[in-house]
């Protein structure tokens, strides 16, 4: 029995760790606990997964190992929030919360948004997703989201190259890493993904320039009370 299956809404769960470290795994299992152990009802409990994860099948959240749990795909953070309402949910769980990069006019996440407002209305929110990309840089709405998280289930996989514990995403383009400031997301491209620690996970290029001028990454221009005159 996962101890997490006993949550009350409002509440913020996020799963976060590399491919391959069983985030799929963890919501299958979450609730299957919720509906065969707890007895809660079923139809107040909603899963959903990203469109734009296609591994395996459109309908469905599929584990590494092969299990598999019905979800339902949405395409923005709107249309989850638009379905989560309709259907009256006081349990929603979300896989690959990072690829929902939809933002609003002032730049913020709209997933962010979406979540704030569930947990207004009391509702228990369990969010996975990878939450570092193939750089290791925080991956879309995944780190506001951790911020903002009552719960932090923190997973990590085994290195492909040397076994230790490993917390990042090797992007490998023809067997060889990915540059920095390759495309965030590769739809259809020629690439695999491994597990790696940090001594062992390369990329190609100056970190430094893709975090500063191409993601924004950038802390915003407060000045120091303490440094200022
Ligand atoms: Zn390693």
């Amino acid at each position: 029995m996962l101890q997490t299956a006993d949550r009350q809404g409002p509440w913020l769960t996020v799963v976060s760790g590399p491919m391959f470290a069983g985030k799929s795994e963890f919501l299958i299992a979450l609730y299957r606990n919720l509906t065969e152990g707890r007895g809660r009802e079923s139809e107040y409990i909603g899963v959903y997964k990203h469109a734009l994860d296609k591994r395996y099948g459109e309908g469905e959240i599929v584990s590494h190992a092969g299990k598999r749990l019905p979800a339902t795909p949405v395409g923005s953070a709107e249309e989850l929030y638009t379905r989560i309402r309709s259907r009256g949910e006081r349990v929603v769980l979300v896989d690959e919360g990072q690829f929902f990069l939809d933002a609003d006019s002032d730049g913020r996440y709209v997933l962010v948004r979406v979540v704030s407002h569930l947990l207004g209305r009391g509702v228990w929110v369990v969010v996975a997703g990878l939450d570092k990309d193939f750089r290791g840089f925080p991956f879309g709405p995944m780190a506001d989201l951790l911020a903002l998280a009552d719960e932090r289930i923190s997973l990590f996989a085994r290195c492909a190259v040397c076994g230790a514990p490993a917390t990042l995403t090797q992007r490998l383009v023809d067997g060889k890493p990915a540059r920095v400031d390759d495309p965030l997301l590769l739809v259809g491209a020629e690439e695999a993904y491994e597990p790696r620690c940090r001594r062992c996970h390369r990329v190609e290029g100056d970190p430094q320039d893709a975090r500063t001028t191409l993601f924004g990454f950038r802390a915003p221009d407060v000045s120091n009370p303490l440094t200022s005159g």
